[in-house]
């Protein structure tokens, strides 16, 4: 029987044949230039750091070394605004100045380029690399940051892989990428996330495995705890209007999640009338990027989104509203403690505002306001 060599696939229905050569279809898209893989010289990491990080982060960046230099796993469990990944670099400096090769891998390109600017501000004299969709000339450095999708160029390669939101889409439950993942490594991991599966957890609850905790956020204050209001969805839409003028002039700026594309323009539709100097922006939606910047760079006061925002993007002062928070198969528990954790990410702007607007109060709002409250327990 055929198995594929770096998928691990053996279903029959997923092996194809060419000049009497089986073949995998599973994974046949990811193919193209591998790395080379040639082994580092050790290299002087030195860290430059913008802040210093909390006694908390410290400890856990200090036990992360611990782990991988006894070969162990790391799982981290980290609420969203905690500072995760500055609490990796210190295994990557560790790794890097042993002559290990170190990755970072993240689901999502976006968050892989901001990602990419930030190391190398804090790894100013190492070689960090950038890998994603078109962009792989350059396959080695020091550090390669780099989309799950791109783990495939890098063949039991890894001595130190750190990756970020495995719980996130496209990684979760995706078994080609989980394949190419462990493929790719020769050594150890670092897994983090903010709300990781019971499966995970459990996986790493077994023996020669670490699960850290870091439960309060950086800066020490709680993740706000959302609210929840009930009204049907056309009051709903009423009640966002009344809001986003609120924060309008307390000028505060506001994401306004939806569930679906067509629920994101219908919306917009609506409330655009109503409040103006907002825009929107989904999966399909042209220019999304530019529309981003420009929230960014505080040229919009509102922005209505499906769940593409859900993750990695930090805004000063930022207020949330989510539209039809009782859409369970769009906001599960771990989905609205994400989006949640949008708000309050700044030092100098803690607090902030999340309302989930529902008909009625589904499982999944009441476990991500007591997964939150929880977590708020810790500080
Ligand atoms: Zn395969």
């Amino acid at each position: 029987m055929f198995v594929c060599p770096r998928c691990g696939n053996k279903d029959e229905r997923y092996i194809g044949h060419k000049n009497g050569a089986p073949y995998c279809r599973k994974c046949i898209i990811f193919s193209g230039e591998e790395a080379k893989g040639i082994e580092h010289p050790p290299k002087k990491a030195p860290l430059s750091l913008a802040y210093k990080l909390s006694e908390e982060q410290s400890n856990l960046s200090r036990r992360i070394v611990e782990n991988f230099v006894n070969g162990v796993d790391t799982l981290v469990y980290a609420v969203c605004g905690s500072g995760k990944t500055e609490i990796s670099y210190g295994v990557l400096a560790y790794a890097i100045s042993h002559g290990f090769r170190a990755g970072f891998a993240l689901p999502r390109r976006d968050v892989v380029i901001e990602l990419y600017w930030r190391m190398m501000k804090a790894f100013p004299n190492n070689k960090v690399v950038a890998v994603y969709g078109d962009h792989h000339r350059r396959l080695e450095g020091d550090i390669v940051i780099l989309t799950t999708h791109q783990l495939y160029r890098y063949p039991e390669y890894f001595d130190l892989l750190v990756m970020d939101e495995i719980d996130a889409f496209p990684f979760k439950g995706n078994d080609v990428l989980i394949a190419l993942y462990k493929k790719s490594l020769r050594g150890h991991c670092v897994l983090m996330s903010a709300t990781p599966s019971e499966a995970i957890l459990k996986e790493f609850g077994k023996e020669n495995h670490g699960i850290l905790e870091l439960m309060t956020r950086f800066h020490k204050k709680p993740i706000p705890v959302p609210k929840v209001e009930l009204s049907i969805p056309i009051f709903q839409v009423l009640k966002i209007i009344k809001k986003l003028r609120e924060y309008g002039k307390q000028g505060k700026p506001c994401f306004v999640f939806a569930p679906t594309i067509d629920l994101c323009e219908t919306l917009y539709s609506n409330v655009s009338i109503a409040v103006k100097g907002g825009d929107y922006v989904h999966s399909e939606r042209e220019n999304k990027d530019q529309i981003i910047n420009a929230f960014k760079a505080g040229k919009l006061n509102y922005l209505l989104t499906t769940s593409v925002l859900e993750r990695g993007v930090t805004i000063k002062n930022l207020q949330v509203l989510v539209y039809q928070a009782d859409k369970r198969s769009i906001y599960d528990s771990a989905t609205l403690i994400q989006i949640s954790g949008r708000v309050g990410r700044k030092m100098d702007a803690p607090n902030g505002e999340v309302i989930f607007f529902a008909e009625k109060e589904t499982e999944e709002i009441a476990d991500a306001v007591r997964k939150i409250e929880h977590y708020n327990t810790f500080l």
